[in-house]
Parts: C-alpha cells; sequence; structure tokens
C-alpha cells in the first residue's frame, strides 16, 4: 500500500517507522532481521531501506594497490523483497540518480513493480567518497527531480525507449528527501524550498526529512514548505544520537545544529552506553512534542542497530 494511503488510513494518528541500512555484502541478513523483529510490536506501515553508494576499495596484489569501484551494502531491492514476504509490511527501496544510468535505474523500477512494491524513494545521492561534489553518472540524472520524472513516466507507461507498449504500468507513491536546517550545496533555505517544490511538481508524493534536533527548525520548514505552496505530507526523521563522535560527525557530515542542551548532556557522559540512554531520552521528548503537534510519522534512522529505537517507541506509542 502506498505511504499516503497508510497517512489517509491513520485517520490523524502518528505512525512509526524506521529506516535500515543494508548489511554489507558477506554478512548474513539475519543480522538485519534481529535487528527488526524487535521494532516490530510497534506496527510499522513501512520500512525503508536505503542504497550505498559505490566506493573505491584497494586490494594488494604483491605490494601493488588494485584500485577497484564496488558496492559495499548490495542488495536493497531483495531485502525490501524479502522484508515484504517475511514481515507483510511495506518495504520503500531509496533508488538513487548518483552511480547509475537512467537505464539501469529504468531494470531496478521495473524489478520493484514485479514485486509489488508500492513506494520508492527517489534521492540524488551524495558525492563518493572521493569526490567533493556529487558527480553524475554518464548517462545518469543529475538532481532528484529528474529521477521523481522517470519513475512518473513509467508510472503513465513511458518507458525510456518509446517502441514499448505497457499495458501494466507501475503505479508508485514517490518519497523524496527535505531538509529543514537546508540542504549543505543549497545557497539558501529558500532556494532549497524552491528546489523541493520542483521535485513535488514533478510528482514527488511525500517528504521525509534529514534528521533534524531542534524541532522548531521543523516546524519553520513545513511552515516555509507550505507557504511556497507544497502540501504533500512530510513526515520527520529522527537520529537518537548515539556516540560522542557524532558531536562532531553530524554537523560536519549534515551541516546542522544539535541544540547547546544535548551537547552538554553528552559531554557530561562517562562512556557510550551513557551517550545512548541520553540520546533515547532526547529522542522520546523531541518525538513526543512532534506527536502532540499531529505529525503523520515518526521516522528513525536506526543506523542498522535496533535497540534505542526500540526504547524510544516503547515511550512514544
Ligand atoms: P536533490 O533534490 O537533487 O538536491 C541536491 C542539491 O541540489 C540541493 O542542494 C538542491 O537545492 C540542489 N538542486 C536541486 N535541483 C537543482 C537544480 N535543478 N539546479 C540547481 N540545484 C538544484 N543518500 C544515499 O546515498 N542513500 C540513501 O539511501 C539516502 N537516503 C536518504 C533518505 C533521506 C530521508 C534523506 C533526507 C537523505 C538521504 N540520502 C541518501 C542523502 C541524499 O542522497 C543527499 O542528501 C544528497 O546530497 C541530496 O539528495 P536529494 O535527493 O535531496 O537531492
Amino acid at each position: 500500500m502506498k505511504v499516503t494511503e497508510h497517512i489517509k488510513q491513520a485517520k490523524g494518528k502518528t505512525l512509526f517507522s524506521f529506516e535500515l541500512i543494508p548489511p554489507q555484502k558477506g554478512r548474513n541478513i539475519k543480522e538485519l532481521y534481529n535487528n527488526i523483529d524487535p521494532l516490530m510490536e510497534f506496527k510499522p506501515p513501512f520500512i525503508d531501506v536505503t542504497t550505498s553508494r559505490e566506493e573505491f576499495i584497494y586490494i594488494d596484489r604483491d605490494g601493488l594497490l588494485d584500485k577497484k569501484l564496488t558496492r559495499m551494502r548490495p542488495g536493497t531491492v531483495g531485502i525490501c523483497a524479502s522484508i515484504k514476504h517475511k514481515y507483510n509490511v511495506d518495504a520503500i527501496p531509496h533508488v538513487l540518480c548518483g552511480g547509475f544510468t537512467k537505464e539501469e535505474t529504468e531494470y531496478l523500477l521495473v524489478d520493484c513493480h514485479y514485486l509489488g512494491i508500492d513506494n520508492v524513494m527517489a534521492l540524488r545521492g551524495d558525492a563518493m567518497k572521493e569526490e567533493k561534489y556529487f558527480t553524475p553518472s554518464e548517462g545518469g540524472h543529475k538532481y532528484a527531480n529528474e529521477l521523481v520524472k522517470q519513475i512518473v513516466d513509467m508510472n503513465q507507461g513511458k518507458f525510456l525507449h518509446e517502441v514499448i507498449e505497457s499495458d501494466n504500468n507501475s503505479n508508485f507513491c514517490i518519497g523524496v528527501a527535505g531538509y529543514p536546517e537546508k540542504h549543505l550545496e543549497a545557497p539558501s533555505l529558500d532556494a532549497d524550498i524552491r528546489r523541493l517544490k520542483d521535485k513535488v511538481d514533478a510528482g514527488a508524493d511525500y517528504i521525509v526529512t534529514q534528521m533534524f534536533f531542534d524541532n522548531q527548525r521543523y516546524f519553520d520548514f513545513v511552515d516555509r514548505a507550505r507557504k511556497a505552496g507544497i502540501e504533500v505530507p512530510i513526515i520527520p526523521g529522527i537520529k537518537p544520537v548515539a556516540v560522542k563522535r557524532h558531536l562532531q560527525l553530524l554537523p560536519q557530515v549534515f551541516r546542522l545544529d544539535i541544540p547547546d542542551e544535548l551537547v552538554k548532556a553528552v559531554e557530561g557522559c562517562k562512556n557510550n552506553a551513557q551517550v545512548r540512554e541520553v540520546g533515547v531520552e532526547f529522542a522520546v521528548q523531541q518525538s513526543k512534542e512532534l506527536m502532540k503537534r499531529g505529525v503523520p510519522v515518526l521516522h528513525y534512522y536506526s543506523m542498522g542497530k535496533s535497540d534505542n529505537i526500540k526504547k524510544i517507541a516503547a515511550q512514544v506509542f
């Protein structure tokens, strides 16, 4: 079922959902299930599965390093199919511009359609670790709005090559990313919101936000988006702080602010077990306030570990 239908059916009740990262190739998928199992009692109507950019690895061949390009965490669509089958919930693959040609994206969408996947999250992807700026693949999309258009075209039976006739169109519900503290490359929040509007105008059905730690940033963002004419649901993304290093890492990677109250609480922790507790407590307060304001879904970034998400959900849902 589509995310937008889940929201409609909930009639104002806030839903619980979360995001998973595929395991590194070679690792057992049971690890992933072990992290999903404890969260099923909170009845997520959908679970997101991320897609990783490809990266360079270096293989030692008799002292000479061989540079190879590979994807260390493949399997997004397969994992979505297995989650759907095992848990009977909707699983949402993240589809990226980066690292894919339009042709490869079309194949991936065809797989999703055959597997009965009803939702996809359309994203540009970040620059590769070695790159300063995002570089689109040759024959790939440059921005997420172009990817949204390709998905919408396919929903209308329009494939990349006109020779194809479709008698069984897909009908994907399309999610896109939004940034309450603006995307790191955007010149201003208003400019970024105009780009977000381009994605919605291209056919996006809902928005999931980047993590934020100050709810006011989310409320302001929603107000500005509404004023800009964006009417689709805006789902807040929540990440509990889990290690001390997050104080530097999260602002550096995502260009977001962490409120001083949380910074001081984390700085006062003796070890990361204590930081995890502080992160849970903060996310519970954040979630409760968002819920009170009637957000459609609380979407948690689990980073593959569910113990803290379970503690939060147990106090919020
Ligand atoms: P876009 O919407 O294309 O925007 C990228 C930048 O370009 C923005 O600064 C925007 O303002 C600007 N822009 C947009 N259109 C134009 C235009 N026409 N001209 C000029 N500028 C323009 N990354 C992954 O690799 N895998 C994942 O699974 C993944 N999941 C995510 C899930 C969520 C909920 C979020 C919030 C992010 C996720 N990301 C993921 C990260 C995301 O890929 C990066 O933040 C990426 O840098 C931007 O993606 P986007 O889809 O927002 O890009």
